[in-house]
């Protein structure tokens, strides 16, 4: 028991050195045990603002560990929107993994070292990374290693099943909805869904089932540029003509996909790879058509807004790489995080202030509604403007508030709606869903970045 104060102050200096060479030594490769490990250690490191769940097993069996980062982990907060980072969806596309672990553990030493920015960030949003969608695919691909220049070898699952290629078909149904004036949000699944994914592509469906995800970024190689909605071509593919296939919600995503590009040191240029997207962004069927993946699933199925982020030329990195990478995407990984905190968000309530889940909100001019949570909640970004949103949920009278959004943090905006008189119908078209709808045809597999 002698100097112990003195041997506390040895102590921490070591720790001290220690974290700083530790900084530098984390930039490499880490296979399942060690991302796991990693992972782990930022819990324990930051334990009262995070926690590590799983949203189930790979076809070999690895967790699909997510590490979650916010004031209350483990709870929804009303009006606290939630979002998420997904890496390595193709196991061969590593960069998306480091930057993932990379970033939790900056969130957890900035939040440590006192960094407003930070703290804001974790106090007011919850954020859910997922790593690793396909750890099995990875294990492959890292036997190869990086010099390895194979661009197919791991990219699917253990089965070899192309995860991005593997989500249910919901536009088909969706551009025949626009057609017909028929539900413009959370489409239904076609029958026997769960039979027809595999294991990671399960776990992610419920996953965003079980949270209301706002925003969403999914990361890849292979290119330099943010890539969003749709990515499914409204119209057959016609040889070099690019069919940009426009979300109604266009204007905002490209707005998300430069909120990337431009805080990231070079993918803004518009040349990377020997390709050149204008300000780093493009639509996804306007480089090329692509069926099943994971974002236009999220538009299409939640209310989240899921961007593609390809982040390297090189599909697997050296570790040397790693250190620029980082520096590269760090602030353009918070910059897009901290999205999640524009538009319009508020409570949905009846008459004695208990709050609506499934209420519909929708802004008049954007042909695209979300819905709120199971706590009333609801968060719809939008772009800088005045804008008309009308709730409505069964038996309740629609209601209607006009509303200006600014530049700033989102305007909250709260709904309070009467009950539906006795004897009184109302005409609640976006609650209806019309099923039976067969998807297209699917184009052949493209196996480009995405
Ligand atoms: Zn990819």
């Amino acid at each position: 028991m002698r100097s112990g104060s003195s041997l506390v102050c040895i102590g921490a200096l070591l720790l001290g050195l220690w974290a700083s060479m530790a900084k530098t030594s984390d930039f490499k490769h880490h296979g399942y045990e060690e991302m796991v490990r990693a992972l782990f250690a930022v819990q324990s490191e930051c334990p009262y603002i995070t926690r590590i769940y799983s949203i189930g097993r790979s076809v070999e069996g690895r967790h699909l560990y997510v590490l979650e980062f916010t004031d209350n982990p483990g709870i929804h907060e009303a009006l606290e929107p939630e979002f998420k980072y997904v890496g390595n969806m193709h196991g061969n596309e590593v960069l998306g993994r480091e930057l993932l672990i990379q970033l939790s553990q900056f969130l957890c030493e900035e939040y440590r070292a006192g960094n407003q920015r930070i703290t804001q960030l974790i106090h007011d949003t919850r954020i859910h990374i997922l790593p690793s969608m396909n750890p099995d695919g990875y294990e492959v691909a890292a036997r190869q290693g990086p010099e390895f220049n194979g661009y197919l070898v791991g990219r699917g699952n253990s089965r070899e099943v192309d995860l991005n290629r593997n989500f249910p078909d919901l536009n088909a149904l969706m551009y025949y909805y626009e057609k017909n004036n028929g539900r413009n949000h959370h489409l239904p699944l076609p029958d026997n869904w769960e039979q027809q994914v595999e294991p990671e592509t399960l776990a992610v469906i419920k996953w965003m089932e079980n949270y209301n995800f706002v925003l969403s970024a999914n990361l890849h190689g292979g290119a330099v540029v943010a890539n969003y909605p749709f990515d499914k071509s409204r119209e057959a593919r016609v040889r070099g003509k690019t069919t940009y296939s426009a979300t109604p919600d266009d204007k905002l995503f490209r707005k998300l996909a430069k909120t990337y590009s431009y805080a990231h040191s070079w993918m803004h240029k518009g040349w990377n790879c020997g390709d050149y997207f204008e300000e780093g962004i493009t639509n996804g069927a306007s480089w090329y058509s692509l069926s099943k993946g994971m974002q236009d699933f999220n538009y299409l199925y939640t209310n989240c807004f899921e961007i593609t982020l390809e982040l390297s030329c090189d599909k697997f990195p050296p570790a040397d790489a790693l250190p620029r990478e980082w520096l590269a995407n760090r602030e353009a990984l918070v910059s897009y995080l901290e999205q999640v905190h524009h538009g319009i968000k508020g409570m949905i309530y009846d008459e004695n202030n208990n709050p609506i889940k499934n209420a519909v909100v929708a802004v008049a001019g954007i042909n695209h509604d979300i819905t709120s949570g199971v706590d009333g909640d609801y968060f719809r970004l939008l772009l800088p403007g005045t804008y008309t949103v009308t709730a409505s949920a069964a038996g309740y009278m629609p209601s209607t508030s006009t509303v200006t959004v600014g530049p700033a943090e989102a305007i909250q905006l709260h709904f309070y709606l009467k009950a539906v008189p006795k004897g009184t119908e109302v005409n609640m078209k976006s609650q209806h869903s019309k099923k039976g709808v067969s998807s297209a045809k699917v184009p052949p597999a493209n196996l480009g970045p995405r």
